[in-house]
């Protein structure tokens, strides 16, 4: 490991599309690692906006959250920028077909490297661990780092509550058990960043929404 590790975080404009319908949004773009490298999560609408986060460091792995088009548009275009893997919970395939189509590579993959629940993903001396939270997107994923005492939850947690779940693959009743199974189980300090807006907590949320 090389400087601190660290937390770097731009905000990047498109849209989001699905069901038929389009709308403007705000993702952001978060980057953990050190002066050395990082892992990127989530590729929302410019591979640029991502560089400008990434400056020089070498890029272990590009880690989507679900496969939105507005989180995952710029995934393979950013790959080939960084030579990076992407990752993705496999529950996310169909989302992923709507934006990227169902083209395999030569090896049959669709993307680089399949997340699972409790996986952990290593950069700059810490790791991140994946938590399996289906409801927003059956693939969704949060992202814990105990070592920054933080969580990267996609839209599955926001400031003010879980994520939409009005559209096609997301379920409410989902979303909220897996919430409460494994987001409400984190410290209540631990700080959320969102696909969406601004931070909230473990405990902030918890304490609105209700443990059980
Ligand atoms: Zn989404």
């Amino acid at each position: 490991m090389t400087g601190t590790l660290r937390v770097d975080h731009a905000v990047s404009s498109g849209t989001f599309s699905l069901d038929g319908e389009t709308f403007d949004v705000d993702n952001n773009i978060w980057v953990v690692g050190d002066d050395t490298e990082c892992v990127v999560i989530d590729a929302p609408h410019s591979v640029e906006d991502i560089l400008a986060v990434v400056g020089e460091r070498r890029v272990k792995a590009i880690v989507c959250t679900h496969a939105h088009d507005d989180h995952v548009r710029v995934a393979p275009a950013l790959r080939e920028r960084v030579v990076a893997p992407i990752l993705l919970h496999p529950d996310d395939r169909p989302v992923w077909e709507l934006t990227h189509g169902g083209a395999a590579d030569a090896d049959g993959h669709l993307w680089d490297l399949d997340l699972a629940d409790g996986a952990e993903i290593e950069v700059a001396g810490t790791v991140l661990r994946v938590l399996h939270t289906p409801g927003h997107a059956p693939g969704a994923v949060c992202l814990y780092a105990p070592d920054l005492g933080c969580v990267f939850t996609g839209d599955t947690l926001f400031q003010g509550g879980p994520g939409a779940t009005g559209r096609s693959f997301s379920d409410l009743p989902t979303l909220e058990a897996a919430i409460r199974e494994k987001l409400f189980a984190l410290p209540d300090e631990t700080v959320v960043h969102t696909g969406h807006g601004d931070d909230t907590t473990i405990g902030a949320e918890a304490s609105a929404l209700g443990r059980a």
